[in-house]
This record gives C-alpha cells, structure tokens and sequence, in this order.
C-alpha cells in the first residue's frame, strides 16, 4: 500500500517535492485494531505548520514520517468490538490507502445521514470550528454586523451562515468574483467583496458594514485584516481562527499596530484552537446536524480524485482554488 511522508520541511510556500511517496506491506491485524481503506481525505491549511518544526499547539511531522489528516475509511476487517467490516469510521489518520490502526480514537460515521464527505467539512472539524469559534468567542447578538474573511472555505462559509442563522447582518471577503456571488446566492450573505479586485479595502468594508463590525471572524490575517481594524464597533469582538495570509512568510510582516484600534473600541482578539473547546464537540456536532438535515446549512465542497493527488490538492488551499471544504476522494 502507498503511503505519503514529509519529505522536506519547505521555506515559503509548500512544493509537491516535500512529499514522498513510499509502498509497504500490510501488517497482521491483531486483536483491538482494524484494516481500514481511506475513502476520503481532508487537507487543511493547518497541515502547513505541522510541516515546520517551530513549536505550536500540536507536534510537528517528521521528517519521512506519513503525513497524516483527517480521514474517513471503510471498515475492510475488524478485530475490534465496536466496529464491523462494513462500517466507515472518521479518524485523524495517516496518508495510507489502506492500513491497521488501533480502533481508538475512531467515530463511527452514518452513510444514510449525510454524504461522508460531509463528516470532514460541515458535520466534522471545519463545522465545529466555525459553530464553536463563533458562538464562544464571537458571542454574537441578534441584529449584529458579522464580517468573515476566508468566507468562502470550509470553515468560513459555515460560520456565514450560522451567523444568518443566528439573525446576524453577515458580510464575506473572498478571492473571486465566482466566490462572491456564490456567498450571495447560495449562503444567503448579505453582501460579499473580492479582496483581490477591490483597491480600498478599508472603504470596501465601510460600505459593505454601514453599521460597522460588531463580529469578525478572521481566517486569513495580515492586510486584509488591517482594514477591518478601521472599521471595528465599540465592544467589537474579533475572532483570530486562521491567518493564512502569513503561513508561507520567510519573514515577520511589518504590520499597523493594532493596539490603538482596540484600546479606542474597547475592542477584543481572541485566538482560539478547535480543540480548546473539546468538551463541547458533540454538542456542536448535534447542532451542525440539526441545521444540516434542516436544510438550514449547506455545504460546499470541492472534491479531488486520486491518492496521489493529495499533496496538489493541499497546495491549491493557498491559492485559492477551492470553494468551501477540499477533500480528496481514494
Ligand atoms: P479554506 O477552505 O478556507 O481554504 C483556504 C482558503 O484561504 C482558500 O480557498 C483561499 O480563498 C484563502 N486564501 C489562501 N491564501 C490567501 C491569502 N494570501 N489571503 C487571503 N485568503 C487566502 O480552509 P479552512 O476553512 O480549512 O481554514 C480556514 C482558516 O481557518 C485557515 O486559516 C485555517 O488555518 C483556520 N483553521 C483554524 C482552526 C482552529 O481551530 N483555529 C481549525 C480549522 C481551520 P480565496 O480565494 O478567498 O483567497
């Protein structure tokens, strides 16, 4: 079977040659583990820290080691008492076509409830970031003006419509005009700017947020991010989930200092990592299904083909290439 490893630790911008591919053979299955096939991938912008070997919240690769993401796989045997052949399961797995693991730590995942797919996007860990980051950090109140950049990904175009949910005014910044009219049309945004075509950010905000922004839910960081500054409420919250404006940088960014913006709005930031709010997931998950089978949520996704066409898929995140959640189907 195949499997994909971090071949170099890159500088800038991630290239296909950091990874390697390498075969190996299958191993006895013992007791307590199965031999699963993945069917579907999740790459994720966050994948790009784990292949630096700075400190962060969650270890790096290493070096000829599999990548590995979040996964959804087809049960092939089973030595394990909670699952049978047959069943799909969701785990944070290697980047194996098929493999033994252990059984802990994988979540048995229904077919007939929504599109597998679907528990790596919406009903997985892009859903329970937009639902938790904004609900628990964004503390947003009804009538309020939600600005989100990155809105046409995974996690931004769920936190866009739960925040239409939640009775919010909603505005998205995204990279294309397609991206924009989609987050008009089909998440029901209130109004979207092409952050790519637009030259005055600052203005283009102050129009598209008459009223200001009361919540912002960052996914990209960097300039993009500095206009919002100038367009921040009294008692605005901002929501620091991404920046992945600034992954691939060489060199700090000289950036406005944000500081006078908060101190004049007594305005907050707060960071904040998925699984800071671990004891509130099924919560969340049982909501972003509620929504889901309500028709209240859709997702969007973009679905790539082939084991190998993994690593490309990843490298597309940073330029843009997909709408909502990039998946990659085995
Ligand atoms: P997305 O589906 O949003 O994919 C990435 C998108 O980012 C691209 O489609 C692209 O859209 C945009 N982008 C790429 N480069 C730039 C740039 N230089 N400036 C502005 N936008 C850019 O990914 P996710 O939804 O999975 O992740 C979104 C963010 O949330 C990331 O920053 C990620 O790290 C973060 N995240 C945080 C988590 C947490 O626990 N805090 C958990 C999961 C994700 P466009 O065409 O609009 O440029």
């Amino acid at each position: 079977t195949r499997t994909i490893t971090l071949k170099n630790r890159p500088t800038g911008k991630p290239e296909l040659t950091d990874f390697g591919f390498t075969t190996s053979e299958i191993p006895e299955l013992k007791e307590g583990e199965v031999l699963v096939r993945a069917r579907y991938v999740s790459v994720d912008p966050y994948l790009r820290g784990r292949m630096s070997d700075a400190p962060s919240y969650i270890p790096p690769f290493e070096l000829n080691k599999p990548m590995a993401s979040g996964v959804i796989a087809e049960v092939l045997e089973s030595k394990s008492r909670n699952f049978s052949k047959g069943d799909y399961v969701s785990g944070l797995l290697p980047w194996k076509e098929t493999q033994v693991i252990t059984a802990d730590g994988l979540i048995k995942v229904d077919p007939d409830k929504a599109p597998l797919s679907a528990y790596l996007g919406v009903l997985g860990m892009t859903g329970l970031t937009a639902y938790l980051g904004l609900t628990e950090i964004g503390k947003p109140k009804m009538g309020e003006t939600l600005l989100v950049s990155g809105a046409a990904g995974a996690v931004g175009s769920v936190t866009g419509q739960i925040g239409k949910i939640l009775g919010l005014r909603v505005v998205g910044i995204a990279g294309t005009d397609e991206k924009v009219e989609m987050l008009k049309s089909e998440f029901g945004f209130d109004d979207a700017i092409n952050y790519k075509t637009t030259e005055n950010m600052v203005e283009a905000i102050a129009s598209a947020c008459p009223d200001g922004v009361d919540v912002y839910f960052d996914n990209v960081g960097g300039v993009i991010s500095e206009a919002v500054l100038f367009n921040i409420n009294k008692f605005s919250r901002t929501v620091n989930c991404g920046a992945i404006s600034v992954y691939n940088n060489t060199e700090l960014p000289k950036s406005i200092s944000v500081q006078p913006f908060l101190v004049k709005k007594s305005s907050s930031m707060q960071g904040f990592v998925v699984t800071d709010f671990a004891d509130k997931h099924s919560e969340g998950v049982r909501q972003l299904a509620e929504w889901f089978s309500q028709g209240k949520l859709k997702f969007s996704e973009t679905i790539r083909e082939g084991f190998e066409n993994i690593p490309q898929a990843f490298l597309d995140l940073f330029d843009g290439k997909n709408k909502g959640k990039m998946v990659v189907k085995l």
